[in-house]
């Protein structure tokens, strides 16, 4: 009958899920905007399977085009809904227990924010995947409560210039903040930051007004700021399981990284020279420990930035981690694009590549086509 499907094929999706191994890479290209003259593209071609060519503008023949792949590659096209779509499964995975990281990786305007938090919140269909992701916790623990009650908690906090600030505290934005080291009973390391428990949307939107004034409140000219920190959004699962009376916990961390172009030396100076230092050791620690994880070296540096040792119990073990690197395709742009590209090849290669087995791959085909013709079955009871 339809739940046993249902159940087969949410087992199998895990399989699937599982299998793709524990680092995912999806790349989103964003749309040209008005003005910006949509002939002079970088991208030659984004397909469905994740490969990407890239052009460079001023080289001609074989040797100007690159090919790259990825997990996944949304075009220009794409919506907020269907980047969702494919990021729910691991979202979901949370409230079994999981820790998750998803990062948004790339020069600034090239979209990280309108995927992670969208461009506006007062329309549904704008929301990005941070909004997304809480609306479908709260929906799906509602749906559990029978048998699971859940207790979600939010953090957010501003990491700029290795520091570390509660964007949620009542009492003002300046407090900086140290990393327990508390050792959970999943090990967590959660910031010294104010946690706010959350029922609905409108608990979250009421919160991410408070989280907006104090980003405000805490510089002048807001959109600079928030290109030069990284803000890092934590959803905090616990659910109480009622059958068993055991305690799961998960964690999702949302993360809007800083902008990664590089900075010319010879023109920056003072506190411009100083935030691009930080972001360049940070972002580097973040790829060296992703790096790190994915060749599945017995040593991690976690300890080189406050980005990685905030997120350290969220990243490797049984952790998921998921990139999306962003590309804005004005010609213009091709050089950042390149080396956000090389960021993205180096944190992904290895795991994608050499890393898993043509029997894995095997595996992965057979139960792909096991979940499609579930996933029919299913359509044709509805
Ligand atoms: P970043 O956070 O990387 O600096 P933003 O998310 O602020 O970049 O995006 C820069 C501009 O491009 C914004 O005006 C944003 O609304 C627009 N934009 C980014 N991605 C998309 C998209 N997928 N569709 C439409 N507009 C987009
Ligand atoms: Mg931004």
């Amino acid at each position: 009958n339809y739940h046993v499907v249902l159940a087969e094929n949410r087992k199998l999706y895990n399989e699937v899920q599982d299998l793709k191994g524990n680092i995912r890479v999806y790349c989103r290209i964003r749309p040209f905007l008005p003005g910006q003259n949509q002939n002079h593209s970088t991208i030659e071609f984004a397909g469905e399977d994740g490969e990407l060519i890239v052009n460079n503008p001023i080289k001609q023949g074989k040797d100007s085009r690159k090919l790259f792949k990825f997990n996944k590659v949304f075009s220009q096209a794409a919506s907020q809904e269907e980047v969702f779509k494919d990021t729910q499964p691991l979202i979901r995975s949370v409230l079994d227990g999981y820790n998750v990281c998803i990062f948004a990786y790339g020069q600034t305007g090239a979209g990280k924010t309108y995927t992670m938090s969208g461009p506006s919140l007062s329309s549904k269909s704008d929301w990005g995947v941070n909004y997304r992701a809480l609306h479908d916790l709260f929906h799906i623990s509602h749906s559990r409560r029978s048998s699971i009650m859940y207790e979600i908690g939010v953090q957010m906090v501003e990491i700029y210039n290795e520091q570390v600030r509660d964007l949620l505290s009542t009492n003002g934005p300046q407090k900086r903040l140290g990393i327990w080291n508390t050792t959970q009973p999943n090990g967590l390391a959660v910031p010294d930051a104010s946690m706010h428990s959350v029922n609905s949307m409108t608990d979250v939107l009421e919160l991410m007004n408070i989280g907006m004034t104090n980003r405000a409140t805490s510089a002048t000219a807001l959109n600079e700021r928030s290109s030069r920190s990284h803000s890092v959004l934590s959803i905090h699962v616990r659910g109480n399981d009622l059958k068993t009376n055991t305690l799961l916990r998960g964690c999702l961390h949302l993360v809007d990284l800083a902008g990664s172009e590089r900075v010319d030396r010879s023109e920056a100076t003072g506190d411009r020279l100083k935030e691009a230092q930080h972001i360049n050791k940070s972002l580097s620690a973040l790829g060296d420990v992703i790096f790190a994880l994915a060749q599945k070296s017995s040593h991690v540096p976690y300890r080189n930035s406050k980005l990685t040792q905030l997120l350290q119990s969220s990243l490797g073990g049984q952790a998921k981690t998921l990139m999306f690197v962003q590309l804005n395709p004005d010609v213009a742009s091709y050089s950042e694009t390149i080396s956000t590209l090389k960021f993205a090849e180096r944190v992904s290669g290895v795991e994608l590549g050499a890393a898993r087995s043509n029997k894995e791959g095997k595996d992965v085909r057979e139960l792909m086509e096991q979940v499609a013709s579930l996933k029919d079955a299913i359509a044709r009871k509805d």
